[in-house]
């Protein structure tokens, strides 16, 4: 049986779910739904990063304790992705204790094996990133992201020997072209590999941050973000058991916002061989979002919230939305005449009116009541199952290359023939006349065929959706699911269908 191991970035827990976190996790829920559909065995993995600096500052603001603080803030991002009915199979705090021996495991393993050294250090540090520039990173001298000048600072650290690994690293991005894709991500790491990358401070004095792991080998020091935060992609495995990380690490996809590329791309990658693991499958990297052509901000008021989406136009109009609208590892634009336009032209119009047309005239001229669909001649549309085996073949080859935009345009393409197939045969008319009736039941049965097909290719996209399409044809479980059912063979004559109820209402 085929497997995939789908991970998402752990969320800081300084913040909230927005539209940047939550593409994350729509792009990753619908390739997770998708494979399962499928019948791969699937891991699907979320969680929240929860030491560091700013926690420290944040809840020493607040008046609690770090663990309070983000024992809130985890349990709210936990909420926010289940409302959004997020399929993970498993969320992971790096507060965890199974998390922090593990780390901690990790750690005395290379200082063992000498990958993990004691050094000085300078540099300059930026209190808000939690971390050291170099002057070339810097933009007139400041820190890039919170537009402050950082400071410089001196103190013995334990390093990481990064720098052993950089040759072998280059030497598998040769042999794997699609390590890191689309290929503009790859081309950034291979570019930050051509310079040295030197060794990676991994720890911080007791003296400036106490709320992180402990390194076993040295009481006054914690450790760095990253190497507490990457290792939760091989923690979470080991602690549903040993042999779920032997089934699934290998099969590894981790799904990332480019602003963290670095970590993912040249950190990690070392890491998993000093500790002598084999390397993920592939990263996927994907751009970031603006609104209305603007960066997102608290302080401009233009931030998305998931769940306010979903209160406004539905979870399903929101997930269709961010599918469609962006290509896979390019920056996108929310814009809220896009999204009109969208939801109006392609949801109302294309899908829902495709279902509530088809079953209304079901229900108006049979009662609900399935027709033969080749009584007296073979009255299956050869057009209309090509229009829709095209689309799955489709679908399968975007969602391989994760061009889940194409694939949805591809299903699209498919429902708007089955829209055009009923104005060419107008059952409408036909119906007028008794002797057609035959003929018009066997063009609803090729429609509800069609509205068959539709729910199975787009329930990974539209999940709430394509669960009231089947609800809808009464259809049980296993017949959802087979993908080869002939065309035909799903509905026997005198079954019974429900009449329509509005998929998507259109938007004023
Ligand atoms: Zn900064």
């Amino acid at each position: 049986m085929p497997r995939i191991y789908i991970t998402t970035p752990i969320y800081y827990v300084n913040g909230d779910p927005h539209l940047g976190s939550a593409y994350t996790m729509l792009i990753t829920d619908t390739l997770a739904r998708y494979y399962r559909a499928r019948g791969w065995e699937t891991f699907f993995l979320t969680g929240t990063d929860e030491h560091g600096d700013k926690i420290e500052k944040a809840a020493a603001a607040a008046g609690v304790s770090p663990k309070a603080l983000t024992d809130r803030v985890s349990a709210s991002f936990r909420a926010a992705w289940d409302d959004c009915d997020i399929t993970y199979d498993h969320f992971i705090r790096t507060t965890d204790e199974h998390h922090i021996r593990y780390v901690q495991e990790v750690l005395a393993r290379l200082y063992d094996t000498g990958d993990i050294y004691f050094g000085g250090y300078q540099g300059l540090y930026c209190f808000g990133c939690e971390r050291f520039y170099t002057p070339k990173e810097l933009r007139d001298g400041k820190c890039p992201d919170h537009l402050t000048e950082p400071k410089m600072i001196e103190e013995e650290t334990y390093f990481f020997r990064m720098s052993k690994y950089q040759e072998r690293l280059i030497a598998h991005l040769e042999a794997h072209p699609d390590f890191i894709r689309p290929e503009g991500f790859r081309n950034e790491v291979v570019a930050m590999l051509r310079e040295p990358i030197g060794d990676l401070s991994i720890s911080r004095p007791k003296t400036r941050l106490t709320w992180g792991i402990e390194m076993p080998f040295d009481n006054r020091y914690v450790t760095y973000v990253w190497f507490d935060a990457l290792l939760n992609y091989i923690s979470a495995l080991k602690h549903k058991g040993e042999d779920v990380f032997e089934r699934f690490w290998p099969e590894a996809e981790h799904f990332i916002g480019k602003d963290i590329l670095k970590p993912h791309g040249v950190f990690w990658p070392t890491m998993l061989m000093a500790m002598g693991e084999p390397l993920y499958r592939h990263l996927n990297v994907h751009g970031f979002w603006t609104v209305e052509g603007q960066k997102m901000s608290k302080s401009l008021g233009n931030v998305i919230s998931p769940l306010d989406m979903k209160a406004k136009i539905g979870l399903d109009a929101f997930r269709y939305f961010l599918l469609r609208e962006s290509v896979f590892g390019q920056d996108a634009d929310f814009r809220e005449d896009s999204l009109h336009a969208r939801y109006n032209a392609e949801l109302a119009n294309n899908i829902g009116n495709l279902v509530s047309r088809s079953l209304a005239m079901q229900d108006r001229y049979f009662q609900g009541a399935v027709q033969p669909l080749s009584d007296p001649m073979p009255e299956i549309d050869q057009r209309l199952v090509a229009a829709f085996a095209q689309a799955a073949a489709e679908v399968e080859q975007h969602v391989t290359n994760l061009s889940l935009s194409r694939a949805l345009e591809a299903v699209f393409r498919a429902t708007d023939h089955a829209n055009k197939y009923i104005t060419e045969t107008a059952p409408f008319t036909l119906a007028k006349d008794p002797a057609s009736l035959p003929r018009v039941g066997a063009i609803l049965h090729n429609l509800l065929e069609a509205l068959r097909v539709s729910a199975q290719l787009l329930t990974p996209f539209l999940p709430d959706t394509c669960e009231k399409i089947f609800a809808a044809l009464v259809l049980p479980d296993e017949r959802k699911r087979v993908y080869d059912l002939p065309w035909g063979r799903a509905f026997a004559p005198g079954h019974q269908v429900q009449k329509p109820q509005a998929l998507f209402p259109r938007l004023p």
